[in-house]
């Protein structure tokens, strides 16, 4: 059968890649020459789903010389983090802290007079609807670019080498296959027993897009996304509760003294916890939504708490629906991932899988790497990750960031450490802004003096644990970092200061 997705193929001749890995240690090189595909033929790659993992994966392969189309079944591209992750929240975030820097007075305190102040939620809904469009859009043009083919529809695993793709028509087209990418990402994980309407009880997709601002707000999970769609409420002037199972805040992975600390602050800003807590149920009634609650270790302390918007943030879970796994002998683990080997085979060795569908953390660049990773292993290159050098950030603000060991993990590995800290109420950049709220601690290897594990919470520390990351994936010492000249007056100086702290026993600027 001659497939329309494959008569848009290109048929030219692909230009020899010639690629020498910049990785010290996989000195490598390896060159895809010349292939001519006709229309009609088996291509090289068919990725399915397009979120940071998939589309990174298809443009990477497109542009490594494989033949590759990428299948989404939804109208737009970028899948959960461009539509209704990181994209749209991280608007969201800058826009609603603007808004609260005037609205809470602290432009006037800084002498930036602005009077009445008010909230165009229409507007700033806007502002996030455009970045979206023009980056999944933007995804669009780079396939063109990269002449990756799209094919709009469900993809679904017929055989090892065919993906079948059931358009919106109901009409469906096979596409033959060397290798198969699945990158199908997640879902959010339901609560037993409360129904999603996304208008009054939500996801965090209908959080993104409220249309008022709730009077209150609870939020069922205070991990990542909860802080950070609890914060950009409460900014708008939500009064929020979060409630939390756990007894701290921040998910997993945060430090536990960057958690405590993080609490205070977001407790200052006006977000009130409830944390060691469990939900049981929530029931709406007259307009408003009754939540009961009971202390996690004594069911005997209960609660009813009222709002008028409840957001259900307790995870995501991987998303695999009709995908044709189980036709195709290929097994979930009991958290409903996909296992995959180092290469990212599952057990059908031309049959790879990437992202939130697969082990590790849920987040777009760890999906991204492992897109980028995997494809160049189909060529033949070596794969690796190390997942110790993924960071997280949570873009609340202050931000909080980490990446590598926290001290919990190191006392559990038997590792002799170190601390060094240093808190921006020293760095001269963060007191100059008046921003000083917060510190960085890194943990180094108390014998060898590598770094281990860098916990930050502070101005922009979303952007300086990248530093951490570089150093770490070098293999650095604290004392390399601290050596390493940086720019002043910045705020990622306090990283120096640090490691400084770190390596020498003392900071500088503090102590
Ligand atoms: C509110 C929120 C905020 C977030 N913020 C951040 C952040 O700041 N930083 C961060 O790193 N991560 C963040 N994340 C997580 C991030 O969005 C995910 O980790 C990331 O999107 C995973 O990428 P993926 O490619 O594995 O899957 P997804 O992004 O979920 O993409 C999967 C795609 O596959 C498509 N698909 C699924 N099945 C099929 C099929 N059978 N056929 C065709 N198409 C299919 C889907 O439609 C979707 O487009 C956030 C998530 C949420 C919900």
């Amino acid at each position: 059968m001659q497939s329309n997705i494959l008569s848009k193929l290109s048929t030219a001749v692909k230009p020899t890649i010639l690629r020498k890995s910049n990785h010290a240690d996989c000195g490598f090189l390896f060159s895809i020459v010349n292939r001519r595909y006709a229309s009609g033929d088996s291509v090289d790659l068919v990725v399915i789903g397009s979120g940071p993992g998939g589309y990174v994966a298809a443009i990477k392969a497109a542009q490594l010389g494989l033949n590759t189309v990428c299948v989404e079944k939804n109208a737009t591209l970028g899948g959960t983090c461009l539509n209704v992750g990181c994209i749209p929240s991280k608007a969201l975030l800058n826009n609603s802290h603007y808004y609260h820097m005037a609205h809470s007075g602290e432009l006037n305190s800084r002498g930036v007079e602005v009077e009445n102040v008010k909230l165009n939620l229409e507007a700033l809904m806007k502002t996030k609807t455009n970045a979206v469009s023009a980056l999944t859009g933007g995804i669009a043009h780079l396939f063109k670019s990269n002449k990756v083919t799209l094919a709009n529809g469900h993809g679904k695993i017929k055989d090892p080498n065919t993906v079948s793709v059931l358009k919106e028509d109901g009409s469906s087209e096979d596409i033959k296959t060397k290798n198969i990418l699945i990158a199908t990402g997640s879902e959010v994980t339901p609560f037993p027993g409360i129904d999603i309407d996304e208008e009054t009880v939500v996801s965090s997709t209908g959080a993104l897009k409220l249309s008022k601002v709730p009077e209150k707000m609870i939020v069922i999970g205070a991990g990542v996304i909860g802080l950070e769609l609890g914060s950009v409420w409460s900014r708008l002037g939500s009064k929020v509760t979060a409630v939390e199972f756990m007894p701290s805040i921040g998910g997993l992975g945060i430090d536990g003294e960057v958690s405590k600390q993080f609490q205070r602050i977001l407790t200052k800003q006006g977000l009130s916890f409830k944390l060691g807590t469990k939900v049981i149920s929530a029931n709406k009634s007259g307009g408003q939504i009754f939540v009961d609650v009971e202390n996690a270790k004594d069911s005997s302390k209960k609660e009813t708490l009222e709002c008028d918007v409840l957001l259900v943030s307790v995870g995501r879970r991987p998303y695999t629906q009709n995908l044709g796994l189980e036709e195709n002998s290929i097994e979930r683990d009991a958290k409903g991932r996909i296992p995959v080997n180092s290469r990212f085979q599952t057990v059908i060795p031309n049959i790879f899988a990437i992202g939130d569908c697969i082990h590790g953390p849920m987040l777009a660049h760890k999906a991204e790497d492992e897109g980028i990773v995997c494809v160049e292993g189909i060529t033949g290159a070596p794969v690796h990750i190390d997942y110790n050098c993924v960071p997280s950030v949570i873009y609340t603000h202050p931000e909080v960031a980490w990446v590598g060991k926290t001290e919990e993990d190191l006392k559990n590995e038997g590792v002799d450490y170190k601390i060094g800290k240093f808190p921006f109420a020293a760095n001269s950049r963060a007191k100059t802004n008046n921003d000083t709220d917060g510190f960085i601690k890194v943990l180094g290897d108390k014998v060898t003096d590598k770094l281990l594990g860098c916990h930050l919470i502070g101005p922009g520390v979303g952007e300086i644990v990248n530093e951490a990351v570089l150093a770490m994936e070098y293999g650095a010492s604290c004392e390399d970092i601290a050596r390493v000249c940086h720019a002043h007056p910045t705020c990622s100086e306090a990283l120096r200061e640090a490691n400084l702290a770190a390596y020498f026993g003392k900071a500088i600027n503090f102590g």
